[in-house]
């Protein structure tokens, strides 16, 4: 049986939008963006489920309404360069392309970080580049970044990253050890950075290397 992947991707937009997230751009790039091509080919009909899903390796594709809450919560206005910590499947990615001038992407995985430039490669996606490696150490040669999002959990916001944020840029991730993680909200002032928790949350640790 073929399924209607266009419905389904209408029901999750309600529910996001129901959940409160109301950023027109951020509800316009969950239209575009076909979730079903990031999942394995045999969750494709959970797809839109407001769930994480496996992606192999012991790892998740973040629920819908948490990419969309962060999305939303970066208030990206289009002229942004944005460093994003664990591609994962590259959906999160996909999104934040669509919200901003340029994306670069680390994954610690090798294998996740080439199955995510197949799949933005083949819808044309062109504004992202991809790195293979510890995304605590932050990407120098590429800093600043207005933003910096975080799609696994460190323990305390890495020293790095914070430094690659340029004036006024924001680090946004999930912040703590597991089962005491939050959202977090770091803010590059003239005289420091301010920090705000948004909710509690529960996403995969960040690997060392
Ligand atoms: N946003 C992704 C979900 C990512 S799950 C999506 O939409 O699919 C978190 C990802 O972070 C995993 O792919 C994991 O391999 C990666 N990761 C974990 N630790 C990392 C690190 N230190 N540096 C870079 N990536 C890391």
């Amino acid at each position: 049986m073929k399924i209607d992947f266009e419905s389904l991707r209408e029901r999750m937009l309600s529910l996001i939008e129901g959940r409160g997230v109301r950023d027109p751009r951020v509800l316009e790039a969950f239209r575009r963006v076909p979730r079903e091509l990031f999942v394995d080919p045999q969750s494709a009909a959970l797809a839109y489920e407001d769930r994480p899903l496996s992606i192999g390796f012991g790892q998740t594709i973040s629920q819908p309404y948490l990419v969309a809450f962060m999305a939303e919560a970066l208030r990206l206005r289009g002229s942004e360069k944005v460093l994003e910590i664990g591609t994962g499947s590259g959906y999160q990615t996909a999104i934040l392309s669509c919200l901003s001038q340029r994306v670069c992407t680390i994954e610690i995985e090798p294998e996740l970080s080439k199955r995510a430039r197949g799949t933005l490669g083949s819808l044309g996606i062109g504004n992202v580049s991809f790195r293979v490696g510890d995304g605590a150490r932050g990407w120098p040669e590429e800093a600043p970044f207005d933003r910096v999002v975080a799609a696994a959990a460190f323990e305390t916001a890495p020293r790095e990253l914070l430094e690659e944020l340029g004036a006024g840029g924001w680090f946004l991730g999930p912040l703590g050890v597991r089962g005491r993680q939050e959202l977090v909200r770091i803010v590059r002032t003239e005289d420091g950075f301010d920090r705000i928790a948004l909710m509690p949350v529960l996403f995969v640790p960040a690997r060392t290397r």
